[in-house]
């Protein structure tokens, strides 16, 4: 079934809708527990969703967007105050508007710098700028034959980092796996924990072998999911940054089940990879394994 037919997707009605005066046409913002702010993009076939975390002195944006639109304006519609941007991490649906800010904060990582040097540029993007992956029209003037993120700047953030937006502190976990440079963010206050690209209800990436997509790592990726085990007691949600947006903590263990069982070789349901879904890989050694409720495309 093609990204169009599956769109509008049911699980966003689960969400307190939220109306603003300019969405473009684009975004969509939900309300979710927490006091945070759930700016989505599921026009476009990567359903990329951004949070916006206010805090009583500034509010932190995690994840920038596709950069189609200028989320900045959308955040500055829902937040009065000084805002900041925090990547989850750096593959290019999360960085589009990252030049809107004069730093954005990364994991201190090679990865990290190596995009925000150069950017996302065109090629990265495949077929994903064809209309048959938007739902609707293309973005007003969006160039699907040229579009591309610019370079940005970033500061770097390490494991234990503490984000203090006034009333919320935001502690910084490095979770690699999906990227070397893939972290997370936990708000012990309300016990939610932004997961980005390593944790969410859809297919999960362990395969990227490339400088422009990093590399993923299915030996750290365990080793994230088991540190996020430790803390378990504290986590009572986790927010994800593609399709649904909140995630029940127990998917962590079964996520760690299920790259353990991929690295020993006991998954039973394989299946090939889309070509689409290959980016710049060479494909022919990818597979998707499939469990209950997600499924993990690596190579093996
Ligand atoms: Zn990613």
């Amino acid at each position: 079934m093609s990204f169009q037919e599956k769109y509008p997707r049911p699980y966003y009605a689960k969400y307190e809708p939220v109306d603003i005066g300019n969405d473009f046409g684009w975004f969509q913002v939900y309300r979710l527990p927490g006091d945070v702010f759930a700016i989505t993009e599921q026009r476009h076939c990567e359903e990329v969703t951004s949070f916006l975390i206010p805090g009583d002195e500034k509010a932190l944006l995690w994840d920038t967007g596709e950069g189609f639109y200028d989320i900045t304006a959308v955040a500055r519609e829902l937040y009065n105050g000084e805002i900041i941007a925090a990547n989850s991490h750096s593959h290019f649906d999360h960085i589009g508007c990252n030049h809107r800010f004069d730093c954005v904060l990364a994991y201190d990582d090679p990865q990290a710098f190596y995009t925000a040097e150069r950017g996302a540029p065109h090629a990265l993007f495949g077929n994903l700028l064809e209309a048959d992956m938007f739902a609707g029209d293309l973005p007003e003037g969006l160039d699907p034959e040229t579009f591309s993120v610019p370079p940005y700047r970033i500061c770097p953030v390490r494991e234990g980092d503490e984000i203090d937006l006034g009333g919320r502190v935001l502690e910084v976990i490095h979770t690699p796996g999906h990227s070397s440079d893939s972290m997370m963010l936990f708000d012990r206050t309300h016990g939610i924990l932004f997961t980005g690209d390593t944790i969410y209800d859809a297919a999960m990436y362990a395969h990227f072998n490339c400088p422009e997509f990093g590399y993923s790592n299915v030996d750290d990726y365990i080793a994230s999911m088991e540190k996020l085990i430790s803390r378990k007691g504290d986590i009572r949600a986790l927010y994800c940054s593609h399709n649904d947006l909140i995630v029940p903590p127990s998917r962590i263990q079964d996520v760690a089940d299920a790259l353990k069982a991929v690295k020993s070789g006991t998954v039973l349901q394989h299946l090939g990879v889309e070509p689409e879904q290959q980016y710049l890989e060479d494909g022919s050694v990818l597979t998707k394994c499939v469990f209950e409720d997600f499924s993990i495309v690596c190579r093996i």
